[in-house]
């Protein structure tokens, strides 16, 4: 109104509109009940590592943006892209990490880790940032679970590591899981497979998309799982990589196989299966829950695969042989099959907290300290004064006792113990209140 008045008297100029910061698409808040479904999964997904004998690493959000151009490579959807970078003041080129593996081999050098007892087992979760398009279980921030095995090329990393995510997924409420798996090869029969995959393509260029074209140049192994219909249709007849593994990739494969066997672990062997990132060598998989039935293909709730090469790629004398997998954790919080898993933290109180004035307020926080400390969680509304609308909230919270901390309480350090049920009230000295509390029912 009064704004209004001054504007037609023409007193005051009106200020411009601001327009209040909204956040960045395919970015998200994540609060409330959701929170503690993102907490409650990595508390379950740590536990099941450790379990396994994963010890946890932190990396940094930012790298040289050179980790993981020279590490995931052209031609992938990553590197073409997804990935956020940026120049600092200081003119250096660093990205926001858009996978954790390259991190993680950059830290076991940096950190003299291969000098450790090998194999090293890691995990590690967090955020990551995808310029990707932005729709159903496709973010441009999201968050991964990681398991990585660095320092063996035994195939029992393979089975350790598809083990332990398919463990973690059922902790989180899967009912059935089935992995995608194929091998494409290493250096010896890599070089042989893909000439004739360019050989392949090149009898059906004319039919190929712009991309796919591009893509024989680049990375000929990612026009197996390109999305153009077209493709998809010639990638039927395409040949496959299992046929032209050498004895060593054969046996590796098949070991690989004899422990998901023998671990009664669903998979079926997918030709097309290259996956995304171009440091993948022999074992490449997917992880699918399919409970939801096979009428919509569901997405991938986590994938992986060996990469022997990475580590000479970004610049290592030698190469370390490595195997790791990412559980992509939105689409497991947001499948229907989740078991909303309680955060460790998570307490029900049932206590009510309320003050009354100043002199009680300024008393208070002592008492919910001395109460942390006997590890009993309270609420409370700190905003509010009067009895009747805090013992109201106190009701709708459903906490079975309020604690009522008036002026006469807090000048005695005493406080007033309701039992909501029957509304019986009882006056306890401030020094007994802890143990008092933890006698009641
Ligand atoms: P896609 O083919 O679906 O793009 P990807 O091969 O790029 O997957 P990975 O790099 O293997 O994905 O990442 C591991 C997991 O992270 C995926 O299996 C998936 O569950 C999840 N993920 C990947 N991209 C996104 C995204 N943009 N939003 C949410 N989750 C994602
Ligand atoms: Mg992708």
């Amino acid at each position: 109104m009064t704004d209004k008045k001054i504007n037609q008297k023409n007193e005051i100029k009106k200020e411009p509109k601001k327009e209040m910061a909204q956040s960045v698409r395919g970015m998200r808040d994540i609060f409330n009940e959701d929170y503690y479904y993102y907490q409650g999964f990595f508390e379950k997904a740590q536990e099941v590592a450790m379990y396994y004998g994963f010890k946890p690493i932190e990396t940094p959000i930012m790298e040289q943006e050179a980790l993981w151009t020279s590490g995931i490579g052209e031609g992938t959807d990553i590197i073409d892209k997804e990935m956020y970078t940026l120049k600092t003041k200081g003119g250096d080129k660093l990205a926001i990490r858009p996978e954790y593996t390259a991190s993680i081999m950059r830290a076991y050098f940096e950190k003299g880790m291969q000098s450790l007892p090998q194999p090293v087992m890691l995990y590690s979760y967090g955020p990551v940032y995808r310029h990707d398009n932005p729709q159903n279980g496709r973010y441009r921030e999201f968050r991964q679970f990681n398991l990585e095995i660095l320092g063996t090329e035994k195939s029992i990393a393979d089975a350790l590591i598809i083990k332990t995510a398919v463990s973690i997924l059922k902790e989180a409420g899967a009912q059935e899981i089935i992995v995608d798996i194929n091998s494409i090869g290493d250096k010896e029969s890599r070089p042989v497979y893909i000439k004739e995959l360019v050989n392949y393509y090149k009898k059906h260029i004319a039919d190929l998309s712009p991309i796919d074209r591009e893509r024989l140049k680049t990375n000929p192994l990612r026009i197996l799982d390109s999305k153009d219909p077209r493709t998809i249709k010639i990638n039927e007849n395409a040949p496959d990589s299992i046929a032209s593994l050498s004895s060593a990739g054969k046996k590796h494969f098949k070991q690989v196989l004899e422990y998901l066997d023998q671990m009664n672990i669903a998979y079926r062997i997918n030709k097309n299966l290259v996956r995304g990132l171009s440091y993948y060598s022999h074992t490449v998989f997917e992880i699918l829950e399919t409970s939801g039935g096979t009428d919509v293909t569901p997405l991938a709730i986590g994938g992986g695969g060996r990469y022997d090469y990475l580590a000479k790629t970004l610049g290592a004398k030698k190469d370390v042989p490595a195997m790791g997998m990412a559980i992509g954790v939105d689409r497991v919080v947001e499948a229907t099959w989740f078991k909303k898993l309680e955060p460790r933290i998570m307490k029900k109180p049932k206590i009510y907290f309320i003050q009354l004035g100043f002199e009680a307020k300024l008393k208070s926080l002592n008492v919910v300290e001395q109460l942390r400390m006997a590890h009993i969680p309270i609420m409370q509304s700190i905003s509010k004064d009067t009895l009747g609308i805090q013992l109201a909230i106190a009701e709708k919270s459903g906490a079975p006792y309020a604690l009522i901390f008036g002026h006469k309480e807090a000048i005695d350090n005493t406080v007033i113990v309701r039992d909501m049920q029957n509304r019986k009230q009882e006056t306890i000295k401030l020094d007994h209140l802890a143990e008092y509390l933890k006698k009641l029912k």
